[in-house]
Formats: C-alpha cells, structure tokens, sequence
C-alpha cells in the first residue's frame, strides 16, 4: 500500500510542497489535513503549528517534520505520540537566506546606514568616515545550520567574526566558543552580536539585563532566531540609555508586536515579522524524500531533533 504525508500549515501554500514532494518521491501520497477521512497509512506529517490533539488523528505516524527550522513549539507540547521521530527543515536555501538577512543588518550597522538615514530625514549632509569591516566584531550566538552559514558569510565579506554554541566547533576564519564560561568573553568582543540560538529552556532569557551590558558600549544586536531568548525589558532599556546603539529585530515577543509596544517607538530600532528566512518547497522537499525513503528502507531519519534537549 503507498505510504502517505499530511500537510498542515495555515501560513504556507501545500501546492509547491505537493509539486515538490511529486518530483522527489513519486509514489508517496499528499493529503491535506482538512481533508482526511481514513488515516490509514499516513506515515509522515509535514507542519507547522499545528491544533492540540492533530497528531492522535494518525495512529500510523512515524515521522513528523517541522516546516521550518525552529521547533521550539513542537517540542514544547504534551500530545506527541511517543516513538515518532522529529526532523526539520534543513534547507540550504532558508540558510542562504537568513544569511542575506544577517549580511543586510550587519552591513548596515557596520557601515553607518542608520545614521544616514536620520541624516536624510533632516536633510543633513553628515560625514562619518567609512571603516574597513574587519574593524568590526561580529558575533554569532548558535553556529548551527542557519548560525554557521551566516558567520562564514560574514567572515567572508571581511568582517572579524567569532561565534558562540553549546559544544565546541573548530571553523577557518571564525573564532569559535563553547559554552556558558566562555559567554562573557564571546559577548564582551561583539561589536555587532547575532542572535542564531533555537528557543529552549537553557536560551529562553540568556540574554538579560546582565549579559546585554557585557557587550561593548555602543553595540550593535540584531535578533533572528527567537524574541523570548532576549528580555525584553532589559533589551528596552539598553536601546533608551544608547547602552545599545542599534538593534534589528525579527523577531520579538509577542508576535506580532503590539502596535503600542514603546520598541516600535525607538529610532535606534528596525523590526521586520519574522520575513528573514522560509523552508522552499523546492529546495527542501529533496530532504524530507531522503528521509522517508530511510524510513521506508528501515533506516533512522537523518538528524532528528533531540526533544530533551529542545532542539
Ligand atoms: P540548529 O539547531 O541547527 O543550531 C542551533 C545552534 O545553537 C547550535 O550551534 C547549538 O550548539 C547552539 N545552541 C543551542 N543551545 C545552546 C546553548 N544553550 N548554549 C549555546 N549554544 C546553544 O538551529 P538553526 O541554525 O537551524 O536555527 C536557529 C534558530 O533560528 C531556529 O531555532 C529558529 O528559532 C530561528 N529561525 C528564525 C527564522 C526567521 O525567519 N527569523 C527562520 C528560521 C529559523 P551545538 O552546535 O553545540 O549543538
């Protein structure tokens, strides 16, 4: 009998996923969630936040992949079935992405965009002498998929860049730190930090009022990955008193940001909704086919996300 996925999103279209999922794995059946009668057979779940109870629905299911490369709600819930395997999205060209989107924000910290912009607001013809980018730290915390790509992106545009993560890497061009001792010092060379950790319980407020004033005076931040992983409050007052100079913000907390939330207030803040990268069906659907044909083959999926520890 031909095994069968079931798609699930209110935010993404299923019909690139349906032609994509077609050209990678011919014989595997796509079923809309909203149209499933008989769950027989469905082996796989493609979705992303999906409703309470949805997974008790297939009592078949082996696998279920995330839509996108944060799993922290997926994790987080009480109703997976035990015994089924967790993957995510990982896509090259969601890394090529969110490496455009940390290339754009740091190149225009690091090249005084935001000071020429409130210059032309005023008409003001205001000179600040260019620097080369290798006199600019930036920090990536999270040197996974996403967090790797984008620092040797970084390094590779000339700025000086280190990164930050929970087991030691070794990376040309990048100087790397591990763990919760080396926080101080990583944080302390961050002209610009980036902020590229998955939501777990370790991350969800790491950066405090405390750490946030290790940086050096006047840093750039820029967060990507998750807004609960910054307080809030203390990234506020870090931006009021210029402790922080500049901040882009994709995401924050809540989302959407309330629109009479004081950051959307501050001229040192650009926020964008959680827009600096997507899965694309085409390039990610080649993935998800390699691993349901291991599944299929008896094999174990390639990196399943480790619930313990969150990510
Ligand atoms: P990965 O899981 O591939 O990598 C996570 C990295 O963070 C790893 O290097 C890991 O360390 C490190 N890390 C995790 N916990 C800790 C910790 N407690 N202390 C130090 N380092 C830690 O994630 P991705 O790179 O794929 O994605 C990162 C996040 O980006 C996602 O979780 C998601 O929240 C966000 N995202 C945002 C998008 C947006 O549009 N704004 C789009 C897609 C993702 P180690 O290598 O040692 O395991």
């Amino acid at each position: 009998m031909t095994d069968r996925l079931v798609f699930y999103s209110r935010m993404d279209n299923p019909e690139p996923w349906r032609a994509a999922l077609r050209t990678a794995l011919p014989d595997l059946a796509f079923d809309l969630a909203d149209f499933v009668t008989d769950p027989t057979g469905i082996r796989y779940a493609l979705v992303w936040n999906a409703p309470q109870g949805f997974f008790a629905r297939f009592p078949d299911l082996q696998m279920i992949v995330s839509l996108g490369a944060g799993v922290d709600a997926l994790v987080a819930r009480d109703d997976l079935p035990p015994g089924v395997v967790i993957t995510r999205l990982q896509d090259p060209m969601m890394s090529r992405m969110m490496a455009s989107y940390v290339l754009f924000a740091t190149l225009r910290m690091a090249r005084d965009i935001p000071a020429f912009e409130a210059a032309q607001r005023q008409r003001r013809w205001t000179f600040v002498e260019p620097r080369p980018l290798s006199h600019t730290r930036v920090g990536i915390m999270g040197l996974g998929e996403l967090g790797l790509f984008a620092a040797r992106e970084c390094a590779r545009q000339g700025f000086t860049v280190s990164g930050w993560s929970r087991s030691p890497k070794s990376e040309p061009g990048i100087a790397c730190h591990a763990g919760m001792d080396s926080l101080p010092a990583f944080l302390a060379g961050c002209d610009i930090l980036v902020c590229m950790l998955p939501q777990t319980p370790q991350t969800v407020g790491l950066l405090n009022a405390e750490r946030l004033a290790m940086l050096p005076q006047g840093a750039g931040f820029i967060n990507v990955a998750r807004g609960a992983i910054v307080d809030q409050q203390a990234l506020l007052a870090a931006l009021r008193s210029g402790r922080i100079g500049q901040a882009t913000l994709d995401v924050c907390t809540p989302e959407p940001l309330p629109d009479d939330h004081p950051l959307w207030t501050l001229d040192n803040v650009l926020i964008t909704p959680h827009v600096a990268s997507v899965a694309l069906p085409d390039s990610a659907a080649p993935q998800v086919a390699e691993n349901i044909r291991r599944l299929r083959a008896g094999l174990p999926a390639h990196d399943p996300v480790d619930i313990a520890r969150g990510y």
